[in-house]
Formats: structure tokens, sequence, C-alpha cells
């Protein structure tokens, strides 16, 4: 059957993804989850920047990941900064140290000098099918998509460079335009 085969291909992929992970992080004094939250908390957007989109990201309790916050902030890599005009709101933002780590480790050496051996092509051919792949599964499991702006059904051009979001009522910035948002919703 075709769907055995290709998740013994994503399976495999994953345990040599999740084996560079744990070398490369264990050089910055990381596990790998807390780089995860880095990374994640480095490409969403001002919507999606709390613990509990964190949470629900990631798939894990929120007492889990509120230890892991703790220990990125004591090492300096996040800090907590409240909402301008929602104090209940606490946004979590990467420092720079975090920045430059996340430059040096993600992706990970193994998957970087992987993808490098294979043609332009090939890569975006790979891109795309696991982008089908992962819309496939958050479809049939009723998951958040958390994608970016430019695919999502909320996004409204109103002429020129000017687009605005339906749903949270707000003009969208250019630069936040490649982040992912926890509101993300694929068109019907
Ligand atoms: S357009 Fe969609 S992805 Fe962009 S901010 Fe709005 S809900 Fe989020």
């Amino acid at each position: 059957m075709a769907s055995t085969k290709i998740y013994d291909y994503i399976e495999r992929i994953a345990e040599l993804q999740r084996a560079d992970s744990r070398r490369c992080t264990a050089e910055f004094g990381l596990q790998p989850v807390q780089l995860e939250v880095l990374h994640y908390l480095s490409i969403c957007n001002q919507f999606s920047d709390t613990a509990k989109a964190l949470t629900e990201y990631l798939g894990q309790t929120k007492g889990s990941v509120s230890q892991t916050l703790k220990v990125l902030e004591n090492k300096g890599y996040l800090c907590k900064v409240a909402d301008l005009s929602d104090g209940r709101i606490t946004h979590l933002q990467v420092t720079e140290s975090a920045r430059q780590l996340l430059q040096k480790a993600i992706p990970s050496p193994l998957f970087n000098v992987a993808c490098k051996g294979l043609t332009e092509q090939k890569n975006i051919q790979i891109e795309s099918s696991l982008k089908e792949l992962l819309e496939a599964l958050l479809g049939s499991n009723n998951m958040k998509t958390f994608g970016v702006c430019s695919s999502c059904r909320y996004n409204t051009h109103k002429g020129g460079s000017e687009y605005y979001c339906e749903l949270l009522n707000t003009p969208l910035q250019h630069s936040a335009e490649q982040l992912i948002c926890i509101e993300h919703q694929l068109p019907t």
C-alpha cells in the first residue's frame, strides 16, 4: 500500500532528523524541544507568539511548555513582553542570541548537506509533495494549519501593496507575510 511506504520513509527521515537535532542542540546545551520552541517563535506572527498558541502547535501539555519557556528565559534566549492593548496577553520574543543560535542549528547540518546534494528542481518537487501531504494530514484530522497569510482565506487584497486580515480586522504588514499564524485557514 502506497501510504505504508510513505509512512516508512517519513518515519526514517524523522529518526535521522531527531538524532541530528539531538547532536546539534547538545552543542548549545539545549534539548531538541527547546530548539523547536525557539524556531516556532522565530517564524510566527504577533497573533501566534503566545504560550497558548505554542502549546497547540507542539501538541504538548501546558505544564511542559511552561517548563521549557522558563529554561529558555533563564538562558537568555527569550523574553516576555506584555501586549500594548491587552494586558492579559503576553508575547514571547526570541532574543538576538537565540536568532544567532537558530542560524547555526536550523536546518540541521545533516539536512543541509543532503538538500545541497539535490538539484534545485528536486528540492522544489519534494517541498511541494511534502506540503500536500502535510495539508492532507492536517485536513483529515481537523487540525490547525499554521500557514502564512498568502495562503489564508481571510487575506483580502485592498489594492496596490495593501492587504487586510478579515478575521482579525487589521491591515497586514508586508514584513509579516511569511510568518506562520495560529488563525490561518486554507481557502475552501
Ligand atoms: S490573513 Fe490569515 S494567516 Fe494572516 S493574520 Fe489573518 S488569519 Fe492569520
